[in-house]
């Protein structure tokens, strides 16, 4: 049943920073739970802490282990900004249906900040600006109509002529979108610190144990796994990241392939409000600095999954991103201290799919995809756990699988 991708290689800038150690142990014999969640990733982090709070017993477990697949390797720029501008997503799936996604994309940015406030996690976060140039994919027209759109929408958005972005923000470009209120963190951090307080409220964590097969029931679902042992739970939430299991429809999905570097820090050099900066255009660049002034920059994406040729192109990759960055800012050292790859998931209008799977109502998937990948493993907590009590989220129709 289970898929295995090599998710990311290369040396991540999370190395530089020191994530709390979030303890696991074996599992020897059959166990028994409200909810067993697959994949100790962010979404499952999310989940755990979640569904602790909410009181229901619950078991973790990973194949690699804790914060070990592609969480390690995210740029996390926490964006409530849909990958799909929202004038494209209202032509792809009506207008209202985008502005609800758009809504509660902004929503779940600002329950996640509230979150990490609440338990306290120390993960470094800091609210932060966007800045969305013109490029390719819109020019400053069309960018001109999206942000209006947004703002009818409910959705805060200004945009800036060549003359103020160049004033504020130094940036030579045809014009651009500005937002407010997204997140940048140490996804690392903020992982370990949702695990530990689902720890705390008596979670189970058991590592490496990798799920093989599931069956489920009209009042179970029973996982086994490869070393022996079964789990029976009453519900099951594979948050297996970009590794889909065999019972999870794969339609409209598709595996690419991403680089990013981050350079050293240079605190003083960092553009104004070190805005996250991302480019309407494909392919496209984006940056985001850390607390300590790196600035990660990331894209460069291509169109296959084979991790050996992936792997072969980091040096290249990160040549031409550091090339990239270095027109946006001259005053920059673009050198990067830090390059890596990773396996990166998209679908055709950039919105995930969460929720039950078809015909199975007790085995949930949360599949957080592309560049928003943390906000949606946010909106599939909130959906998700909703279920699991019995009720319905009044967005999980935008999301569903069925939909
Ligand atoms: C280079 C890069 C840049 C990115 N930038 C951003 C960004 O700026 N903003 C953003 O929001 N998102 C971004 N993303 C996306 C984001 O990183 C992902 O959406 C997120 O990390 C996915 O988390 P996850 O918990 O779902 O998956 P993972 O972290 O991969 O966790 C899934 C876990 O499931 C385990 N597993 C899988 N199958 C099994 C099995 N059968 N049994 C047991 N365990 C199993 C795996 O071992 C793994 O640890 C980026 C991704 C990459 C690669």
């Amino acid at each position: 049943m289970p898929r295995k991708l090599d998710l990311r290689s290369g040396r991540t800038v999370w190395s530089a920073y020191r994530a709390p150690v979030v303890p696991t142990s074996p599992l020897t014999r059959d166990a028994k739970t409200d909810v067993l969640i697959v994949g100790m990733g962010i979404s499952g982090a999310m989940m755990a802490e979640t569904l602790t709070a909410d009181g229901h017993s619950v078991i973790c477990i990973d194949r690699r282990g804790p914060l070990k697949g592609s969480t390690s390797a995210t740029t996390a720029l926490v964006q409530f900004e849909i990958d799909q501008p929202l004038t494209k997503l209202s032509r792809m799936i009506g207008r209202a249906s985008a502005e609800q996604a758009w809504r509660r994309s902004r929503l779940a940015v600002s329950n996640l900040a509230a979150r990490i406030d609440e338990l306290s996690i120390n993960c470094g976060p800091s609210r932060t600006q966007s800045l969305y140039l013109a490029g390719t994919v819109l020019g400053p027209l069309q960018l001109r109509d999206e942000a209006e759109a947004r703002r009818q929408a409910g959705i805060g958005a200004t945009y800036l002529t060549p003359r103020p972005l160049a004033e504020t923000f130094g940036i030579e470009r045809d014009g651009a979108i500005l937002s407010h209120g997204n997140i940048a963190l140490d996804p690392r951090k903020l992982t370990a610190g949702l695990l530990l307080k689902a720890l705390e409220r008596k979670a189970r964590f058991h590592a490496p144990v990798e799920a093989t097969m599931i069956e489920d029931s009209a009042d179970e679902v029973i996982v086994a796994t490869r070393d022996g042992p079964t789990i029976t739970a009453r519900h099951l939430v594979l948050a297996t990241g970009y590794e889909l299991t065999d019972i999870v429809p794969a339609t409209a999905h598709q595996i690419i392939s991403t680089w990013a570097i981050a350079t050293r820090p240079q605190s003083p050099k960092i553009w104004p409000g070190a805005a996250f900066i991302w480019e309407a255009s494909d392919p496209y660049l984006y940056m985001r600095a850390t607390a300590d002034g790196r600035v990660i920059c990331g894209g460069e994406d291509e169109d296959f999954v084979d991790e050996t040729r992936r792997d072969s192109l980091i040096a290249d990759k990160s040549e031409r991103i550091a090339e990239k960055l270095g027109r946006l800012f001259p005053q920059l050292d673009t050198r990067p201290d830090f390059a890596w790859t990773g396996s990166f998931g998209t679908t055709t209008t950039g919105l995930p799919y969460i929720g039950a799977i078809p015909r199975h109502p007790r085995i949930h998937s949360v599949m957080g995809y592309g560049g928003n990948g943390i906000t949606f493993s946010r909106i599939a907590s909130e959906i998700v756990s909703a279920s699991v009590n019995g009720m319905n989220d009044t967005d999980a129709g935008l999301f569903a699988f069925n939909r």
